[in-house]
């Protein structure tokens, strides 16, 4: 072991035992929560600029004051403007005064040139100074040197409590829950059903639980008081005993099962082929834009879906509307977060996207963003739907929603301008062509599952194909800021035979340009040149 994978273990075994300790709690009632709602709706000014006072114009390495600084605002200022124009307007102010952060920059993956001035930020920088990751972190006295502490066990159980409210809302109390996630998240997502007393199984994704974890399940017992179960392991190939599983187990109360998109799929698919009838299944999924070809998938045998809008940065942003008018009709979460949208070029073609931009509202935001993309675009607007989260004081909509830099897919997302030079430079030089002949496609075949299509124009000639497939799933494992991260995805993606190579001329946008990463949602299907079930041909 050397020292960079001691530290790992160590921040691991620090966040497992602090899990454990929430295994302790109990939440039973959603009291209360209706109404804090309405107060942070009623008050998105104030905490904004609560938050910026405490997490901006207070520590001195927040990139936002440098950011501010080059615009011209210091906090007097800024004050004003939000209390003056109102956030939503502020912030667009904010933007057109170079206030705002593209998704490269927030990785440490591009400077951010503003007004003559280069910055280069770390995703670090934009952490917030008073939480560490998912753990609350308590400022150790110095601001140079964190220290560690417990998860906040207060703000762990509200996080519990509005999940709680949303399943009432949604009508899904009563389910015993199937998680079907990778580790540590699913431990995360068991902690959160077992504290509300609800009957839970976690089933992991990637590979079986260690010892570790058979410990851990153990010690939760005994804090817990209750028949915690181990975590079992499923492969993505092993769905059909997953539904065997849930077959057998489900109640007349229904199961609701907790997964990606594409797991959910994969599942109902391996039901149907095995002939498995899985009974009352909703499923409660995020992590890839939901569909109009997967929401058909549940809607065919009777399955309910009910998604989120996440990025790891933030956490759930968006959560889906009981009548919602697109697959992926969902109310942003205004009370904690502000949404705008900004027209910015991807690529080097002259395509553009309206692109999503993110600010937090509340002090205990994982990240600090003001302004900040989240490497997502689509539609956004009011609407009056009537939903219980409509009646919460939720009335913007965000929906139809695709990436512009990242790659998701079996709930891995890819995420770096990496991938643009690699079609647009690095591919045309090892295979031939120039940077209008490459694009990769996030789509779908026949049966919803999703595919990432690396499209080649015929006008490049002969080509090794697998040697190319190779060089995509090779730069995408190098390419990722956590190489262990990118193996992962390598891993994933190969396994499940995620990408897809096809000869033919890369897609055209709505305004006539190609876009090199480009969510085709069904449009490469009504092209004859997929098979319905596009299996890899190896
Ligand atoms: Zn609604």
């Amino acid at each position: 072991m050397n020292a960079q994978e001691i530290r790992i273990a160590a921040s691991s075994l620090r966040l497992h035992l602090a899990m454990l300790k929430l295994f302790r709690y109990r939440v039973t009632s959603t009291a209360g929560v209706a109404e804090e709602l309405r107060d942070r709706l009623a008050h998105r000014e104030e905490n904004f600029l609560t938050s910026v006072e405490r997490l901006v114009f207070a520590n001195p390495r927040s990139p936002y004051r440098a950011l501010l600084e080059v615009a011209g605002y210091d906090w007097p200022m800024l004050r004003q403007l939000v209390l003056t124009r109102g956030l939503d307007a502020a912030l667009d102010q904010l933007r057109v005064d170079s206030v705002y952060v593209r998704v490269g920059e927030f990785k440490g993956l591009e400077p951010a040139v503003r007004r003559g001035r280069t910055f280069r930020f770390q995703e670090r920088d934009f952490a917030n100074p008073h939480i560490s990751g998912v753990l609350r972190a308590q400022s150790g006295g110095t601001r140079t040197r964190r220290t560690q502490s417990d998860i906040s066990a207060e703000e762990f159980l509200e996080w519990v409590k509005f999940r709680l409210w949303l399943l009432e809302g949604y009508g899904l109390r009563e389910r015993d829950v199937v998680i079907w996630a990778n580790l540590p998240e699913g431990l995360r997502y068991l902690l959160q059903e077992t504290s509300t007393g609800r009957r839970a199984i976690c089933f992991t994704l990637l590979r079986p639980p260690g010892l570790g974890y058979v410990l851990l399940v153990l010690a939760a017992r005994v804090l817990s008081g209750r028949p915690v179960p181990f975590l079992r392991s499923a492969r993505a190939a092993q769905a059909v005993e997953l539904a065997r599983y849930i077959s057998k187990t489900n109640t007349p109360r229904g199961t609701l099962v907790s997964t990606f998109d594409s797991s959910a799929v994969r599942l109902v698919i391996a039901a149907e082929e095995a002939g498995i009838d899985m009974g009352d299944v909703v499923f409660w999924i995020g992590g890839e834009p939901l569909t109009p070809l997967k929401h058909q998938q549940f809607a065919r045998h009777g399955h309910r879906v009910v998604s989120m809008f996440a990025f790891s940065e933030f956490g759930v942003a968006a959560w889906s509307c009981p009548r919602g008018e697109e697959a992926d009709d969902l109310h942003v979460l205004t009370d904690r977060v502000a949404l705008r949208q900004y027209t910015r070029p991807v690529g080097q073609n002259g395509t553009t996207v309206s692109s999503y931009l993110f600010t937090s509202l509340l002090p205990y935001t994982r990240h600090v963003m003001i302004n900040v993309e989240s490497g997502d675009y689509g539609k956004l607007g009011k609407r009056r739907c009537g939903c219980f989260l409509d009646e919460a004081g939720f009335s913007l909509h965000m929906h139809t929603i695709l990436s512009f830099e990242k790659l998701t897919a079996e709930g891995m997302t890819f995420i770096g301008p990496g991938l643009i030079t690699l079609l647009e430079e690095d591919l045309p030089r090892e295979f031939g062509g120039d940077s209008r002949h490459y694009q990769l496609v996030e789509g779908e075949d026949g049966r919803g599952l999703t595919r990432l299509f690396l499209l080649v124009s015929p006008q490049v000639g002969p080509v090794d194909e697998d040697a190319l497939r190779e060089r995509v799933l090779g730069a995408i494992a190098d390419r990722h800021l956590l190489s262990r991260r990118g193996r992962t995805i390598g891993r994933i993606w190969r396994g499940a035979d995620t990408i897809y190579l096809l000869r033919r001329e890369p897609l055209a946008t709505e305004s006539g340009k190609v876009l090199h990463l480009h969510t085709a949602r069904g449009a490469l299907l009504a092209d004859a040149a997929i098979p319905p079930d596009s299996q890899q041909q190896r």
